[in-house]
C-alpha cells in the first residue's frame, strides 16, 4: 500500500502519516471523536470490505483524500469483519484531551498513538473470538514451530522433520502463522512475514527468560534451536502488538513427537475430524457434548491430537466409565459446568488490560461453581483416579473468592460505575449518597423554584453541554432576564429559555465532585480485584483446565449414554477388532432422512491385516473404512466408542486416503496428489499404522491404476505388515488372496431385483462378484443410448477375459488400447522430444505433462 508523503501534509495528516508508517501492514484506525476515521487507501480497503461509503476530506498534493469512518461505539464489530477478511488493524488513540492540546504552546493538535494492534492470531475479545476453538498465533524456524492461544495462555513448541510439521500446522490451523521475511511463507496459512532477526535462537532463549522471569529454561525441557527461535519470534510479535498491555502465557510446553497419533493434513480433511467454522459435518461438531466453551476447545485439542500411550488412554476411558455409571452424578456436574462462564478466556483479558467488571464477575462465578462441584465429587467412593487428580488440580482460590463476592454486586456492569457491591466501602457509599442527595437537593430545588416563580413548567435539566441548568418557555422568561432576578442567562432556543444559578451550581459541583471521587474510588477497588486475580492466575488457569476436563468426560459419556457407544479396549496389542461398528457422522445423517444404518463389523487379525474390500459404488465402501479410522481416533482420544464392542492396540500413525482429489488450488492435478500421498503413507507408515486407502490408482488408466494399486498392496502386505483397509474398483486384485497371505477379501452386499440395485450396506467375506458400475450409472440417470453401448463394450471385454484369462489381455483385444504401429509419425514423441529439460520449471513440467495428456486423450477419441 503506497503511503503518501508527509512534506506537503496538513499538520493533521503529516500526523497520520507518521503513524501510518509504524502500523506498517495494518489499516490505521486514527481517533477522532466519536469516530476512527481510515484515510488513503486504508479508507478504499475498508469501505470495500464493510461496505460503508467512502467519502473524502480536504485535499494532499492536489487530490482529495479519499476517507471512511466508523463510529468508536460500534468498532468492534467492523474490526471483527475487517479481521475475518484477513486485514491486520492498528488503533491510534487520541492520548490527551482537546483542552490538554490547547495548553500547549504552538499548535493545538491532539496528540495520538497507537494504542493497539488486531491481528487474526492475537485476539482476546469475547467478540472477535470463536467460543469454541481455539486461536492459535503460530511460528515456523528450521526444524520447529512454536504456537501460543493469547485468549487462554497456552504455548506450546515442537520439532520434528518438515513432513511432521507440516501435519502438527494442519492439526493446529492457526488463525496466523509468523514466518522470517527472507523465507518463503508455508502454503495453505494466513502467513505474516516478521523480520528474520526476530527468529534468532540466542534471542529467542533471551526474551524467554526474561519474559518468564528464569535463569534456564532447563526446568521445561531441552529446546532446539528451531524451538528457541520459534518461540522468540511468537514473544517479539506478541509484544509488538501488544503494545504495553502484559498478556498472560504459560511456560512453553514442549511437544515430544510420538506421544500424540500422527495424522497428517490429508487424512485430517478426509476424515474431517476438526470443526471448520460453524459447518456441522466434522466428527468433532457431531460428537461435541460438552457443556462449556472451554470444554469444547478441550474436546477439539483432544480428538485433534489422540494419545498413544495406553495407559493414559485408560485413565481417560476410566473417567468416561464413572460418569456412565453415575447417572446422578453426571448430570449434577453437567449443570453446574453449565453455570461456569470461561475462566480462561477471562483471565487472559483481565492479564492483557482489556477487561471489564464482567469479567471479574465471571472470574467470582467460575471459582465458585469449581469449588462447589469439587465438595460434591470429592468424597465419591471409588472414583478413578484421573477424577481425584482433576479435583485436585481446582485450586483452593477461598480467599480470593471471598474477596470478589464481598466486593462485585451480583451482576457487574461493563463499566465501573455500579460495579462495588453497597455496604462494601463506607466512604464509598456516603461519596454515593452525596450525589444522590445533591440530586434530591436538585428536584427540591425545582418545587421551589416553581413556586417562587409560579412558572408550573419550569424544570431544572442535564445536559453534556451546559451541565444543571434551569429551562422555561420563551413566553414565561422575561421577568427572570432581569439582572436581581437571581437567575444568570445561558442559552436562549427556539422555544425555551435557559437558565443558571449559584445555588444549582453550587449543587452541580457537589454533585460532579461526589461522583467523580465514587468512580474513581470504585475503578480503584477493581483494579485491587484484578490485581488479585493475577496473583492468582496460575492457579486459577488449573482451575480452567479441570473444569474443562470434567467437562470433556461427562459429556463424552452423555454421549455414550444416549447412543449407546461402548468402552473400547485399549491396549499396547496390534489387534483391531471393532464388532458393530458405526460412522457417528454419517449414522446422524442416515437418521436425519429417517433411515437406520447398518453396523458392520472389522477384524484385522493376526492372519488377516489387510482387508481388501469390493462393492459397486454407493454401496458404503468409503463409510466403512472411515468408521474404522474414526473409531480409532475416538479411543485414543479417550472416548467410547460406536459399536457393540471394540479392541484397538494402540495406532501410532493413522493415514486416510481417497484416490483422485484435486488439489488444484495448488496446482497439481488430481492423479499427482493421489501419488505424492500415497507415496508419503509407504515412506511414513509402521507395522504400527492404520492405513485407509480408499480407491487409490483411480486417477489414472485402468492399466497403470490397477498396476499401481496391485504394487500399492503387495508393498503394504510384505514391507509395512500394518493394519490395513484397501477399497477397490480392481477385482482383479481380489485373486491377490492366494499370494498374499495376510490379506482378507470382504465385499459390501447389494441385491439386484427386477434390474434395480438395492444396497444393503452389509460388509461380508470375500470378493464381489462383480462391480455392478452400469446398474449405479443408471441410477444415477445416464442415458440408455450410452448404457447399451457401455454394456456392449463390457460384454466384449468380459468375453475376451475369459478367453484369454486376465484383464490385460482382455483390454488389448479392444482397438481403444491397440498400440500404435512404430513406423507412423507421433506428435506425441515429437513433442516430448521437443522439450528442453533443463530450461523447465516444475510447474511448467506439469503444465506441459497435462498438454500432452490432453493430445493423448484426443488422439485416442479421433482412432474410436
Ligand atoms: P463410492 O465408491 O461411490 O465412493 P461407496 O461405496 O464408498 O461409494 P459411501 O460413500 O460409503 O459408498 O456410501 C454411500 C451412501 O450410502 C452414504 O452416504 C450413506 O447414505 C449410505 N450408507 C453407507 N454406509 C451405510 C451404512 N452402513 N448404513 C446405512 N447407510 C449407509
Amino acid at each position: 500500500m503506497s503511503v503518501p508523503d508527509t512534506v506537503t501534509a496538513s499538520p493533521m495528516i503529516a500526523q497520520y502519516l507518521v503513524l501510518k508508517r509504524e502500523a506498517e501492514r495494518c489499516l490505521l484506525f486514527f481517533r477522532m471523536g466519536d469516530f476512527y476515521e481510515l484515510f488513503f487507501d486504508d479508507a478504499k480497503a475498508a469501505a470495500a470490505t464493510l461496505d460503508i461509503t467512502l467519502t473524502s476530506r480536504g485535499e494532499h498534493q492536489g487530490e482529495p483524500i479519499p476517507m471512511c469512518g466508523v463510529p468508536v461505539h460500534a468498532a468492534e464489530a467492523y474490526l471483527a469483519r475487517l479481521i475475518r477478511a484477513g486485514h491486520h488493524v492498528a488503533v491510534a488513540e487520541q492520548i490527551e484531551s482537546p483542552a490538554e492540546a490547547r495548553k500547549r504552546p504552538g499548535k493545538s493538535l491532539v496528540a495520538r498513538a497507537i494504542t493497539r494492534i488486531i491481528t487474526p492470531g492475537t485476539l482476546t475479545e469475547e467478540t472477535l473470538l470463536e467460543a469454541r476453538s481455539a486461536n492459535w498465533l503460530a511460528a515456523t524456524h528450521a526444524d520447529a514451530i512454536a504456537w501460543l492461544d493469547l485468549s487462554t495462555g497456552s504455548f506450546h513448541t515442537r520439532a520434528g522433520s518438515p513432513a511432521e510439521l507440516a501435519a502438527e500446522l494442519a492439526r493446529l490451523a492457526p488463525a496466523e502463522l509468523l514466518h522470517p521475511e527472507d523465507e518463503a511463507a508455508p502454503a495453505g496459512h494466513a502467513a505474516t512475514p516478521r523480520p528474520a532477526a526476530e527468529f534468532s535462537p540466542a534471542r529467542g532463549e533471551a526474551a524467554l527468560k526474561a519474559w518468564f522471569g528464569v535463569a534456564t529454561l532447563e526446568g521445561w525441557g531441552r529446546f532446539s534451536a528451531g524451538e528457541l527461535g520459534a518461540a522468540g519470534a511468537l514473544l517479539a510479535y506478541v509484544k509488538a502488538t501488544a503494545r504495553d498491555a502484559a498478556p498472560l502465557l504459560s511456560p512453553p510446553r514442549q511437544e515430544l513427537p510420538g506421544s500424540t497419533m500422527a495424522i497428517d493434513a490429508a487424512t485430517r480433511a478426509s476424515l474431517e475430524l476438526a470443526r471448520k467454522g460453524r459447518g456441522g459435518g466434522s466428527l468433532e461438531a457431531v460428537v461435541d457434548r460438552a457443556v462449556t466453551a472451554a470444554g469444547s476447545r478441550l474436546l477439539g485439542a483432544d480428538l485433534a491430537a489422540p494419545l498413544t500411550d495406553a495407559a493414559a488412554i485408560n485413565a481417560r476411558l476410566d473417567l468416561v466409565a464413572w460418569f456412565c455409571s453415575h447417572p446422578l452424578a453426571r448430570p449434577r456436574t453437567r449443570q453446574a459446568l453449565a453455570q461456569a462462564p470461561d475462566l480462561a478466556r477471562a483471565l487472559a483479558r483481565l492479564a492483557i488490560g482489556r477487561w471489564t467488571p464482567r469479567d471479574l464477575g465471571q472470574i467470582r462465578d467460575g471459582l465458585a461453581q469449581a469449588l462447589a462441584l469439587k465438595a460434591q465429587l470429592a468424597p465419591e467412593p471409588l472414583a478413578p483416579a484421573l477424577l481425584g487428580e482433576t479435583l485436585g488440580r481446582i485450586g483452593a482460590h477461598g480467599a480470593l473468592l471471598g474477596e470478589l463476592a464481598e466486593t462485585l454486586v451480583d451482576a457487574p456492569p461493563l463499566e465501573a460505575a455500579g460495579s462495588i457491591r453497597p455496604g462494601h466501602d463506607a466512604a464509598l457509599d456516603a461519596l454515593k449518597a452525596t450525589a444522590r442527595d445533591g440530586r434530591a437537593a436538585v428536584a427540591g430545588l425545582e418545587a421551589r423554584l416553581r413556586g417562587e416563580t409560579g412558572i408550573a413548567s419550569l424544570k431544572v435539566r442535564h445536559n453534556g453541554v451546559l451541565g444543571y441548568h434551569i429551562e422555561v418557555p420563551a413566553r414565561a422568561a422575561d421577568p427572570l432576564m432581569a439582572a436581581d432576578s437571581g437567575f444568570i442567562h445561558r442559552q436562549t432556543l427556539a422555544g425555551q429559555v435557559r437558565f443558571g444559578s449559584v445555588e444549582l451550581s453550587g449543587l452541580a459541583a457537589t454533585i460532579a465532585q461526589a461522583a467523580d471521587h465514587a468512580l474513581a474510588a470504585e475503578a480503584a477497588h477493581l483494579e485491587g480485584l484484578r490485581e488479585a486475580v493475577l496473583a492468582d492466575s496460575a492457579a486459577i488457569g488449573e482451575t480452567a483446565q479441570a473444569l474443562a476436563r470434567l467437562d470433556v468426560a461427562a459429556g463424552w459419556a452423555e454421549l455414550a449414554s444416549t447412543e449407546t457407544w461402548v468402552r473400547p479396549i485399549v491396549d499396547s496389542s496390534m489387534a483391531f477388532a471393532v464388532h458393530g461398528g458405526r460412522h457417528p457422522v454419517v449414522e446422524a445423517a442416515v437418521r436425519r432422512g429417517g433411515g437406520a444404518f447398518i453396523a458392520n463389523d472389522c477384524d484385522l487379525s493376526a492372519d488377516a491385516r489387510l482387508w481388501l474390500v469390493t462393492g459397486p459404488n454407493m454401496a458404503g465402501k468409503s463409510t466403512f473404512l472411515r468408521q474404522n479410522a474414526l473409531i480409532a481416533v475416538l479411543a485414543q482420544a479417550g472416548s467410547f466408542v460406536p459399536a457393540a464392542d471394540a479392541h484397538i492396540g494402540i495406532v501410532d500413525r493413522l493415514y486416510s486416503r481417497v484416490g483422485a482429489s484435486d488439489d488444484l488450488a495448488q496446482g497439481r492435478s488430481t492423479f499427482m496428489v493421489e501419488m505424492v500421498e500415497t507415496a508419503a503413507i509407504l515412506t511414513g507408515a509402521t507395522a504400527r499404522s492404520l492405513v485407509i486407502l480408499d480407491e487409490v490408482g483411480r486417477g489414472t488408466s485402468t492399466y497403470d491404476g490397477l498396476a499401481i494399486a496391485w504394487a500399492v498392496l503387495e508393498a503394504v502386505h510384505d514391507d509395512l505388515g500394518c493394519r490395513c483397509l484397501f477399497a477397490t474398483h480392481y477385482h482383479e486384485l481380489t485373486g491377490l488372496r492366494e499370494k498374499l497371505r495376510g490379506l482378507a477379501n470382504a465385499h459390501v452386499r447389494v441385491r439386484e431385483w427386477k434390474g434395480e440395485l438395492i444396497f444393503l450396506h452389509q460388509v461380508e467375506p470375500g470378493a464381489a462378484d462383480r462391480s455392478y458400475g452400469l446398474a449405479v450409472a443408471r441410477l444415477a440417470g445416464v442415458p440408455a443410448p450410452v448404457l447399451a453401448r457401455a454394456k456392449s463394450v463390457l460384454m466384449r471385454l468380459e468375453a475376451n477375459r475369459e478367453k484369454t484369462g486376465g484383464l490385460a489381455a482382455g483390454l488389448a483385444e479392444l482397438p481403444l488400447f491397440a498400440a500404435a504401429p512404430a513406423s507412423e509419425a507421433d506428435p506425441l514423441r515429437e513433442a516430448l522430444a521437443r522439450i528442453d529439460i533443463d530450461a523447465t520449471t516444475p510447474r511448467e513440467a506439469l503444465d506441459l505433462l497435462a498438454e500432452l495428456q490432453a493430445q493423448a486423450e484426443f488422439k485416442r477419441g479421433g482412432e474410436r
